[in-house]
Formats: C-alpha cells, sequence, structure tokens
C-alpha cells in the first residue's frame, strides 16, 4: 500500500473490500440522511450561531418526523464543550449520532490525540463512545483507518468516491460500501453516478433544482446512497454570512434560503424511486452482515 504524504492529495485506499451483497432482508435501496454538526461554514468562522434559528430547525425537524426520515448527526465534538446550546440541539435534531472529529482541522497534527479528545468528549454528553467517525472535508487517509479500528470506532463515512483538486481523486473507487482489511467499515459519500457529482445540499443548492432533477434522472444514484448537508445549507444566518470572504461568500449566497427546498425535494424524489431511509447506525449493522468481492 502506497501511503501519500501529509499534504498531498489522498489518491488510494487501505486495502479493502466491496460490498456488493448486502443481507437478503436489506431494503433494495437505502437512503441516510446526515448532516456534518459543527461551526457556521465549517472553520471559517469559529461561530455557532445557527443556534440562534431554533424555530427553523424545529421545522426541518417536524418535516422529516412527518416523512418518516431519520438524521444521522456527525458531531463536531468539541463544540458540545465550547457552546452550551450545541448539545441540546443535536440532540433535538438527530435520531443517531456520531463523531465529526474534535476539531475539524483536516491537518491535525496528531490524529490519535484528536480521535481520543472526539471519544471522550462524545461519551461525556451521550453517556457512550461513538461507533462512527466522519473525517473533516472527506479527508481520510490510508493511515487513519487502522487508528480509528484501534480507537474502536466500527465505521467511518468520510470517503467521496469523487474529485477534490489538492485534496482527494478517488474517481476510480466503488460507489458501494466497503471492508477495509482491519475489519473498519467505510460507508461514503453518495455521488451521482457518471459524473461522480456528491448528492449533496450544497452541490445540489449550487446546480439548482431544474439541472439537479435530470442530474438524478438521465445517471441515477447508487442503491445505497448517504446524502449529505450542513445546518448552514438549509438555514441562513446572515451575521454568519457575512463573516465569509468574497469569493466563499458568493458561492454560499447563491439561492441561500434554497436550500430547505432542495432537500425536501431531494428525500421526496428518492422515496417515490424506492428508497428506504435508514440510520446509518442501521446501514452499518446490514453492512457487518455483508458479503464483498476484492476491490479497486
Ligand atoms: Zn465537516
Amino acid at each position: 500500500m502506497s501511503t501519500p504524504a501529509a499534504g498531498q492529495p489522498v489518491r488510494s485506499l487501505y486495502p479493502h473490500v466491496v460490498l456488493r451483497r448486502l443481507p437478503a432482508d436489506a431494503p433494495a435501496k437505502i437512503a441516510c440522511l446526515t448532516v456534518d454538526f459543527e461551526c457556521d461554514y465549517g472553520a471559517r468562522t469559529g461561530q455557532f450561531r445557527l443556534a440562534r434559528h431554533e424555530d427553523e430547525l424545529q421545522a426541518l425537524r417536524s418535516f422529516l418526523r412527518r416523512e418518516r426520515i431519520p438524521l444521522s448527526l456527525f458531531v463536531v465534538t468539541e463544540m458540545l464543550d465550547k457552546w452550551s446550546a450545541a448539545a441540546p440541539l443535536a440532540r433535538l435534531l438527530g435520531d443517531d449520532w456520531h463523531s465529526h472529529s474534535h476539531t475539524h482541522r483536516p491537518a491535525c497534527p496528531d490524529l490519535k490525540a484528536e480521535i481520543a479528545a472526539s471519544r471522550e468528549g462524545f461519551r461525556r454528553h451521550f453517556g457512550r463512545g461513538p461507533a462512527g467517525y466522519r473525517a473533516p472535508m472527506g479527508l481520510l487517509r490510508p493511515e487513519h483507518v487502522p487508528l480509528l479500528a484501534e480507537a474502536g470506532f466500527s465505521f467511518s463515512a468520510s470517503i467521496f468516491p469523487s474529485l477534490r483538486p489538492g485534496t482527494y481523486n478517488h474517481l476510480g473507487q466503488s460507489l458501494l460500501p466497503l471492508r477495509y482489511e482491519n475489519g473498519l467499515i467505510e460507508l461514503p459519500f453518495g455521488v451521482v453516478r457518471g459524473l461522480r457529482v456528491p448528492v449533496a445540499i450544497s452541490y445540489f443548492k449550487l446546480l439548482g433544482p431544474g439541472p439537479g432533477r435530470w442530474l438524478l434522472k438521465l445517471l441515477g444514484v447508487p442503491r445505497v446512497l448517504v446524502v449529505n448537508f450542513h445546518l448552514h445549507d438549509v438555514v441562513v444566518d446572515e451575521e454568519s454570512l457575512a463573516q465569509l470572504t468574497g469569493g466563499v461568500r458568493a458561492v454560499y449566497g447563491i439561492r441561500k434560503h434554497g436550500g430547505r427546498a432542495v432537500l425536501e425535494a431531494l428525500v421526496r424524489h428518492l422515496r417515490a424511486e424506492g428508497y428506504t431511509f435508514l440510520t446509518m447506525t442501521e446501514l452499518y449493522d446490514l453492512c457487518a452482515n455483508a458479503t464483498g468481492d476484492a476491490g479497486a
């Protein structure tokens, strides 16, 4: 296994098999709706002003309950100690909770300590260790996989099977869940077939409703699909948005109040296509009993 140097784009995965056959009783098509529960606009603001928008977040929660769609949250655990509103809000919004690192620093110099701090912070607030880990910005290097297994994680939900210039290139990877050689399961982000555009509200908001709908219809998505969004994709805090610098602010300003409608249209489309919505823990349980073939 070649190990890229820190700072180099990640091009390979830890040795793995692709889980092509889920147990016979698994739904034919599975979607998991996930949130990266982190500061406003990632680490760009260092603020959590979105907590002030509890009414809108409560409305989102009510919509998901009505549609019987469970929500899995990947929590930046440092926030649980930093903001008193964070833990109650995470409990209100989610049905299933995991770790999204402790500090959300992709170039963390001591990942082992970062992982340990995240498990400890999570345990303090949720009374148990997290089963799942999501790396910041999809930056999971092969050498991180043993660290996660040693720390007691059962699965990672970090890999985008797509391209982010300068960060990773996983265009050759399968779109299906994987089992790494050390037993850790990877539940990758969902992407549109062919173009490999992530099925994430941030991307679909940028595309606009028409092109997004056509991508889904013409190219389709895998039968196991992890959908992702951030709270700042569906709720706008003008003060945090104003804190962003020019180009980034312009991008986040596109259809800035349209995120909730994009999310609703996407989940209704998936339901019409026959997808069953599960939590990430439920998907992990199915994958733990799946069989696979040697992967790329
Ligand atoms: Zn994140």
